[in-house]
């Protein structure tokens, strides 16, 4: 629908909660992908539940489709509205409700940015463990409806682990109330953790009971280099065999170029590696992970490190890990989020690299990730003069291969930022056709009209 249609329609019911000029469009209008149009005809930034409800109610009269929206970090276009949607942002929804010490839980608005959500935990002697790099902006409605995951899932788990209960606005209209945050409730289907990854597909989460964890003891870092891809796996299983880790991600040599040229960090170590792993341990396990280190370097598989000594030389390590995202952004990167059980890393990542070089000759590719989890980013950046459309085609017919080789290694072609639109062509490599059509069923039940994100995940 268009702007002209739709801004009364809103007004009347929402008032001064509706915004349609163009710079709220554009903003609003899109997350951090940059190849998908963005052309919202209005913006509604609700402050309760009840003007939701009004909101879906007045999509289904009048046949809008809705975008809900929380930092709009995401990576996939889910929080994109190409197609004259009303973008539905949760940036009023912002607040922490309630806080129950005895259950450690926290009751909030799906607008909460997470790094507050971190905040308040702190506040409370308390810790909220799912943290990645767009922690500052990202909201927790939009964690939980992408199932994020992070640099401690090793460790802590994904959102879904920490969701106690959801308060969610259906695409019919209706508020319900999901678990209601306990912990035994064995009443049938759990139709929170449907809510959980749905992208916005089945409704609106407007509020979540969110558990805590305990502090955890002072933590320090590890930056190591490791000179072949597949001693990576090794030096994990050496770490992981010996020390409770709270984070063990890698990166190549050209990602950390790109960081120290974006941000001027400095090298870990004099002694540039072909690859590097950045494990996060205990400090009082210090002396155990450098005995593993040792150990890793007389076999070879490490060729130097740094273990910080400080805080703040812990952060200063991180920032290597933490600032690749930004640092490609700017060289428009065709994003891969990929994942294969661990065991099958090495054989996967000798085929997709053989397929990568052969398909991409000139263009430079990225690799970082969090590899614990068997989640690695693959990154190609577009070369400066060739255009982007021609750019994305020829990523798109290589992904076809990529993906091919996903399924047959038994991974997924989104770990971690979910289907959107980006990887929505491609769902039939990671779902069978009976998956889909029951998510279809799904999405049907919670969404007869087909208001909620429309396009995204799935065709309705
Ligand atoms: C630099 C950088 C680093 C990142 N690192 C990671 C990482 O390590 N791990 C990871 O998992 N992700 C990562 N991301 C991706 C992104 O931050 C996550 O997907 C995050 O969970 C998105 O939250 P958001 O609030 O920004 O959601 P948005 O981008 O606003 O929305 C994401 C999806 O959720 C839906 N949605 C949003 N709010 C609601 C709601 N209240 N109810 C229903 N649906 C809703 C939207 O419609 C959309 O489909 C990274 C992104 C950036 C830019």
């Amino acid at each position: 629908m268009n702007t002209a249609t739709l801004e009364p329609v809103l007004r009347a019911a929402l008032g001064e909660r509706v915004r349609c000029d163009a710079d709220s469009l554009a903003m609003y209008g899109r997350d951090w992908t940059r190849n998908f149009p963005v052309a919202p005809a209005a913006v509604v930034l609700p402050e309760s539940t009840e003007e939701v409800v009004r909101l879906v109610q007045l999509a289904r009269a009048h046949g809008f489709g809705i975008v809900p929206s929380g930092g709009r970090t995401g990576l996939s276009g889910g929080a994109v509205a190409p197609n004259g949607e009303v973008v539905l942002s949760l940036a009023r929804m912002n607040k922490v409700l309630s806080f129950d010490p005895a259950d450690r839980l926290v009751r909030c608005q799906a607008g909460l940015v997470t790094g507050e959500l971190q905040a308040y935990a702190a506040s409370q002697g308390l810790f909220y463990p799912v943290d990645f790099a767009s922690s500052g902006s990202s909201c927790i409605g939009g964690n939980i409806a992408t199932n994020a995951g992070g640099i401690k899932v090793i460790r802590y788990g994904l959102t879904r682990d920490w969701v106690a209960g959801l308060k969610v606005v259906t695409g019919a209209g209706e508020v319900l109330e999901l678990n209601r945050g306990l912990v035994k409730n064995n009443t049938g289907y759990d139709f929170r953790h449907l809510f959980i990854g749905s992208e916005g597909t089945l409704g609106v989460i407007v509020e979540a009971d969110i558990r805590l964890a305990r502090t955890p003891p002072p933590q320090a870092v590890l930056v190591v280099g490791v000179p072949a891809f597949e001693d990576v796996l090794n030096v994990l299983a050496a770490f992981t065999g010996e020390l409770d880790i709270s984070a063990f991600e890698f990166f190549s040599e050209l990602a950390l170029q790109k960081v120290m040229a974006r941000h001027g960090h400095a090298r870990p170590f004099a002694d540039p590696a072909a690859f590097y792993a950045l494990i996060e341990v205990d400090e009082a396990s210090s002396e155990q992970a450098m005995a593993v280190f040792e150990r890793c370097v007389e076999q070879g598989w490490i060729s130097d490190g740094v273990m910080s000594q400080s805080l703040t030389q812990a952060k200063t390590l991180w920032r290597l890990r933490e600032d690749i995202s930004e640092s490609l952004s700017h060289e428009t990167p065709f994003k891969n989020d990929i994942s294969v059980r661990v065991g099958r890393i090495p054989q996967f990542l000798d085929e997709a690299t053989r397929l990568i070089h052969r398909a991409y000759p000139e263009f430079e590719v990225v690799w970082f990730g969090h590899i614990g989890d068997g989640n690695l980013h693959l990154n190609i950046l577009k070369p400066a003069a060739l255009a982007t459309d021609l750019f994305f085609e020829r990523c798109g017919k290589v992904s076809l291969d990529l993906f091919a080789m996903i399924d047959r290694h038994g991974g997924s072609i989104s770990a971690e930022h979910g289907v959107g639109m980006l990887k929505k062509p491609y769902l039939e490599y990671s779902r069978s056709a009976a998956d889909i059509a029951l998510m279809r069923g799904v999405k049907g039940l919670f969404d007869p009209d087909g208001v909620m994100n429309p396009g995204k995940l799935i065709d309705a």
